[in-house]
């Protein structure tokens, strides 16, 4: 799956000429409003001046999105079903006491004692790659790397107090440097969006009960489908923030598309997994989603040993977050900031 060229991209995204979609943005210098093609847009920004002063459309791959607030890019079904989770009686009083029970100290006492922990002396390139992230999403709090081996092709965070992120490194194997940005990119914005205490619970409570006892059993089912649906929605936010963080959308497709299965040695010595196809599986999807079952499905399946899974349908919400959503108006420098807290 070598990297596509901005044409075939393109091709791939947006195989029919006639219907690319465009957009309307306002130029962060002067101030008047410039059409733009999403396509052109989105894979050559550099490219892209407003017509009127000359000067560049959208911020530049280094630029940080300086003050930028999770709920600038937070995805419409991770807010609602999180909010559909919290009203939940007994919900919030539940996580508490789960947590307290294992706590972010066993946690990282579990990362610590199975994993290697990254720093300036281990691993110092992945740290780099954590800090280019960071950086672009211009976050404050710094969560500690951990690079895990599994053959599982995985990345999680964990914790809320002080987060951690943990690679595998089952996914490290299959990725560039673009890729590796959008992957913790990804868990970035699980941490900004402060996914960390749900997502915590929901693991442990999905892979690892025998840590908790019969304590993951109290859940009653109906919470544990809500909090398995969120879950899910919650990797559509995150998946905006790995996009937001690597600024590559062939890099963040391809890392959807190598946690579909296209990458395994025993796969690519034999075929090569193409875009083109796996897109138009993906926005076929869209149609389906609008049925009842979808929702049921979305809610109820729990795969063990995976917690990136539903790959085609995150690309199809991926690609209409860059043609419909605010995507392109993040990057010319439009949106949500959180307020300084010296402000007046
Ligand atoms: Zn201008
Ligand atoms: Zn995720």
């Amino acid at each position: 799956m070598k990297n596509e060229s901005h044409a075939e991209l393109s091709a791939a995204l947006w195989p029919d000429a006639k219907q690319v979609p465009a957009k309307v943005l306002e130029c962060r210098h002067c101030g008047r409003k410039n059409r733009v093609h999403v396509p052109r847009a989105v894979l050559e920004p550099k490219k892209c001046e407003c017509g009127v002063c000359g000067q560049p459309l959208f911020l530049s791959p280094q630029e940080p999105l300086t003050g930028i607030t999770s709920s600038a890019y937070e995805h419409a079904l991770d807010r609602t079903t999180l909010a559909a989770l919290k009203a939940i009686p007994g919900f919030p009083a539940l996580i508490r006491w789960l947590m307290s029970q294992l706590g972010e100290r066993s946690l990282k006492l579990l990362n610590l004692s199975s994993s290697v922990l990254c720093g300036e002396d281990q691993f110092p390139e992945l740290v780099a790659l954590l800090e280019r992230s960071r950086a672009s999403l211009a976050l404050a709090q710094k969560p500690t790397l951990f690079l895990s081996e599994s053959p599982h092709a995985n990345a999680m965070t964990f914790g809320s107090e002080e987060p951690s992120v943990t690679i595998y490194a089952g996914l490290l194997d299959q990725l560039d440097d673009s890729e590796v940005l959008s992957v913790m990119g990804h868990e970035l914005g699980h941490m900004h969006a402060e996914h960390g205490l749900y997502r915590t619970v929901a693991q442990v409570m999905a892979s690892g009960t025998h840590l908790l006892g019969t304590v993951g059993q109290l859940l009653s089912f109906p919470l544990q489908k809500a909090l398995y649906k969120w879950m899910r929605c919650s990797e559509l936010t995150a998946d905006r923030a790995g996009l937001l963080a690597c600024r590559d959308l062939g890099a963040s497709l391809n890392v959807l598309m190598k946690l579909a299965g296209g990458h395994r040695p025993g796969v690519t010595r034999r075929t090569k997994m193409q875009l083109a196809p796996f897109v138009r599986q993906a926005r076929a999807l869209a149609k389906m989603e609008e049925d009842n079952w979808f929702d049921g499905l979305l809610a109820t399946l729990m795969t063990m040993d995976s917690s990136h899974p539903f790959v085609a349908w995150r690309v199809m919400h991926l690609l209409e977050w860059v043609e419909h959503g605010n995507y392109l108006e993040i990057l010319a420098g439009h949106y949500e900031r959180a307020k300084h807290p010296l402000a007046a």
